[in-house]
């Protein structure tokens, strides 16, 4: 199995409860299993217009899919949560983004990994420190510590709302 981080993110309709579904239905993909889930974080919108705040958390799924069957399988949740295609960054119910998957890199037309923005957004790193630690290593072999030292918290806000019902037990989610 690989470890597959992913970021989740709301800013429509009840965004915890978006992020708590997108985690349930995250949980229940096929030789998969979630192992770390972070609190939720609350941004202000980086995107086009006045937009509402948003919500974002990271998990590590540890997941023998493959990194494309892994995004079709996250844009199939994206589209059961109602989410619409509208203006580039506009406002949504759900953004699911793999951020890193094992050490692997990759460039096609439709999947870049390790996430192309990952470096410069604190509401990404900020919830990968809480899970993973400062000393993940990135494919480049940058440490996630020296990434967060280059970026500050800004107006980032950990809530201590938590996607899950329970302190998460490893396996516990199916
Ligand atoms: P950003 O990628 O800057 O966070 P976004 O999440 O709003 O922007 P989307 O509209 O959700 O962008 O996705 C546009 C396309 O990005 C997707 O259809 C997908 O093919 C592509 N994509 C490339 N790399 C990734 C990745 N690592 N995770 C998710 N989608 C990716
Ligand atoms: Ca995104
Ligand atoms: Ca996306």
């Amino acid at each position: 199995m690989m470890p597959a981080y992913i970021g989740l993110g709301s800013n429509l309709q009840e965004p915890i409860q978006q992020l708590r579904d997108a985690l349930e239905a995250i949980a229940a993909l096929p030789a998969s299993r979630v192992t770390q889930v972070s609190c939720a974080y609350r941004s202000k919108a980086v995107g086009p217009g006045d937009q509402p705040d948003y919500l974002n958390a990271v998990i590590c799924l540890q997941t023998d899919l493959e990194p494309a069957t892994l995004l079709e399988s996250l844009q199939r949740i994206e589209l059961a949560q109602g989410r619409v295609r509208t203006i580039r960054w506009g406002p949504r119910t759900l953004d699911l983004d793999i951020l890193l998957y094992g050490n692997e890199r990759l460039a096609t037309p439709t999947l870049t990994i390790p996430h192309p923005a990952l470096a410069r957004r604190n509401f990404v790193l900020y919830p990968l420190l809480e899970i993973s630690g400062p000393n993940l290593l990135l494919p480049d072999g940058t440490d996630l510590g020296t990434l967060i030292a280059r970026c500050p918290q800004g107006d980032l806000v950990k809530t201590g709302l938590r996607l899950t019902r329970d302190a998460l037990v490893p396996g516990d989610l199916n």
